[in-house]
């Protein structure tokens, strides 16, 4: 399909969509900031623009779905328009997506960095039109910085990519490949700049974080590393950057149990920057579907991290992902589920449904669970979460807290200032805008709304 884009540079409009996990958000954001440098203007997505570029994800077949629907939109909104697929999808159905009329150009996972080239050289000569390598074979952490963020308190920061794991159910392993990790001068310089742009938070993230500065090591070694987490190099970096000036705050992405020893722990809770927040995926309650996922844990070391978790921290927030539905989940594997969760009693449960996804070991098992099941399944677990979620809030009433506030929003009518604890806690309060990224004392007294604390300001702190 011909392009015909003539405008100079800095008159070219180039607008992003994003789907997907806060990596692709942070990735979609460091393209951003490439595009900008080479002085053309970022656009809404719902714009005219000259080039759509669509960050694609490949989690479950409706990703994929709706990843080719907004490629397809993208043509639509202009049809002369040179139409980018990047990311996941990309990685997946490359052969399917080169076919498609619609789309103009594909980068995949790794070629990002070069996203401004490869875009020229495709406007120059109209012949090159992929680039995607093997990402199986690549070993090299693709350094894509940021120098600032839509989100304006709360900075979310790439550290790690790719995953060894194989679950039975993820793709990821497919089109993120091996772990491969930042380097630390990379992530503390960009510590620096996100600091001295006021970002007081900052959000560790990765494909699978638990394998930050793993890269080089064998099956055997990580496992030995990652079970005596004491040396860890992620828990060497959460020390670094907490050492920085101006960091006021920590926190984690989504962890594997095994990481969480005495150590890792002990370590952590000393340090006053870290905010006691778990993300560890649980994914199912019974061991026999654990082990069917090809998760590395069953539920008693996971209870045992969670134990350990609750002795060296008050209250930490421990959330978590399950699946329902996940092939060959009878009725009393899920009914062990539930009885994990009433057990463990998270502060929130992210439940999702099975979704086949092509390409993996549990897409060809047998006994797939009817989509009815599935969907009454998380229904049930939905209920259970409100209840936990309403108990672990409900236990803040009364209490002191330091709430790190964000932005203006209205509940039930009224304006409130919201923004987070430590413990990432909801919390509401009458203020004025001049709050926005400001920790400020206050005194929790009730709720706002089902998921959010009301709380006024502690003046005396
Ligand atoms: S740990 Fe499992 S679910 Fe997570 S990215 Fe790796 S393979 Fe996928």
């Amino acid at each position: 399909m011909e392009n015909q884009i003539k405008q100079p540079l800095e008159n070219r409009k180039v607008a992003f969509l994003t789907l997907g996990c806060k990596v692709n958000s942070y990735e979609t954001e460091a393209m951003e900031q490439l595009f900008q440098q080479a002085s053309y203007t970022i656009v809404d997505f719902a714009e005219q623009a000259d080039i759509y570029v669509v960050n694609t994800c490949t989690v479950t077949n409706i990703a994929d779905r709706k990843s080719r629907q907004m490629l397809h939109k993208a043509k639509k909104l202009n049809p002369d328009a040179v139409v980018v697929a990047v990311g996941c999808y990309v990685q997946a159905a490359k052969d399917a997506l080169e076919a498609d009329e619609a789309i103009d150009l594909v980068v995949g996972n790794n070629q990002k960095k070069q996203i401004v080239q490869l875009l020229e050289n495709y406007l120059s000569d109209h012949e090159e039109n992929e680039a995607v390598i093997d990402i199986a074979q690549d070993s090299e952490y693709e350094e894509l910085a940021i120098g600032s963020l839509a989100e304006k308190t709360r900075a979310y920061m790439k550290i790690q990519d790719g995953c060894n794991q194989f679950c039975s159910y993820c793709i990821i392993p497919y089109t993120r490949g091996r772990i491969r990790s930042r380097k630390k001068e990379d992530i503390l310089a960009e510590v620096h700049r996100l600091v001295n742009k006021g970002y007081k938070e900052i959000v560790l993230t990765g494909i699978h974080l638990s394998s930050y500065g793993l890269d080089s090591a064998s099956v055997e070694e990580y496992d030995q590393a990652i079970d005596q987490a004491q040396h860890t190099p992620l828990l060497q970096i959460i020390t670094e950057i907490s050492e920085v000036d101006g960091v006021e705050r920590i926190r984690l992405g989504s962890l594997e149990p095994r990481i969480i020893t005495d150590e890792f722990v002990k370590t952590l809770s000393k340090n006053s920057k870290f905010c006691p927040h778990f993300h560890l995926s649980l994914q199912s309650g019974c061991d026999a579907t654990l082990k069917r996922m090809n998760r590395k844990y069953d539920t008693k070391l996971f209870m045992e991290k969670c134990e350990q978790l609750r002795e060296h921290f008050d209250r930490p927030a421990l959330t978590t992902d399950v699946i329902v539905g996940f092939p060959g989940e009878t009725e009393e594997e899920f009914g062990e589920t539930i009885q994990f969760l009433k057990k463990i009693t998270f502060m929130k449960t992210h439940v999702f449904k099975y979704s086949k996804r092509q390409g993996t070991r549990a897409a060809a098992m047998e006994n797939q669970i009817a989509e009815s099941i599935k969907h009454e399944r998380s229904e049930t677990l939905i209920e259970l979460d409100k209840k936990n979620n309403h108990m672990y809030l409900e236990s803040f009433i009364g209490e002191n807290e330091k709430v790190l506030f964000e932005e203006r929003v209205t509940i039930d009518g009224k304006e409130y200032m919201v923004g987070h604890t430590q413990r990432y806690v909801k919390v509401a309060v009458e203020g004025e805008e001049s709050l926005v990224n400001q920790i400020v004392p206050v005194v929790i007294d009730g709720f706002a709304s089902e998921e959010v604390l009301h709380a006024f300001m502690n003046y005396s702190k």
